[in-house]
């Protein structure tokens, strides 16, 4: 009997250190996404300045004939219209 709770504690036990492992995984590749999303500029040429492309409103994009991402998106601080390339900081 002693034995027979002890197998049902250890896995319950494992299962609990599997959920948070996957937990911890599942958070990183969150916070890894977000970091990637982070380091995507957009440039202004109004404001003559990089804008994270998270901050700034996205209307579009489309491909240019490198096959280069080309973005549409308001600033986020100066409010126009801009076309830019995506830029990996
Ligand atoms: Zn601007």
């Amino acid at each position: 009997m002693m034995d027979d709770t002890n197998v049902r504690s250890d896995a319950a036990q494992k299962k609990k250190v599997v959920d948070l492992i996957k937990r911890k995984q599942q958070l990183r590749y969150e916070e890894e996404q977000e970091i990637i999303k982070r380091e995507i500029l957009v440039f202004c040429q109004d404001c003559n300045e990089w804008r994270l492309e998270t901050l700034v409103e996205i209307q579009g994009i489309e491909e240019d004939f490198d096959g280069r991402d080309k973005l549409s998106f308001m600033c986020d601080r100066c409010g126009k219209f801009q076309q830019s390339f995506r830029v990996l900081k």
